[in-house]
């Protein structure tokens, strides 16, 4: 369940974000995601709304994703290509000397949330 630890660990690093500024209530998340990071977004949208049911904090709260694009390195040229696309293999000089640059990532981006003071 590669979904759930990600719903997990967004959720535990924004109950942190929330005590320190005070936040009552989180209305929406988004996150980031990379095209090859293995994560499905329906499943990720399924695990965020069974577990934010259970935390007062996001209860009700909407999950919103951004596939991030997946760009490879080839050592070979020094240049860089869509992952997707191409795959492991270089499509500039054929080599195989590639390495993941970035896609394989999520991150929050920004949550939508109401404070004490409001
Ligand atoms: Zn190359």
């Amino acid at each position: 369940m590669h979904e759930l630890g990600v719903v997990k660990h967004v959720i535990k690093t924004l109950k942190d974000v929330a005590e320190e500024n005070r936040v009552t209530r989180v209305a929406s998340v988004t996150l980031q995601i990379g095209e090859v990071s293995g994560i499905i977004n329906e499943q990720l949208t399924d695990c965020w709304n069974w577990y934010a049911e259970k935390e007062d904090l996001f209860r009700g709260s909407v999950l919103k994703i951004e596939t991030m694009p997946a760009v490879t390195f080839c050592e070979g040229c020094k240049r860089e290509y869509e992952t997707v696309k191409y795959g492991r293999i270089c499509p500039y000089c054929g080599s195989p000397e590639t390495y993941l640059v970035t896609g394989n990532q999520f991150e929050i981006k920004e949550i939508d949330a109401e404070t004490e003071d409001e």
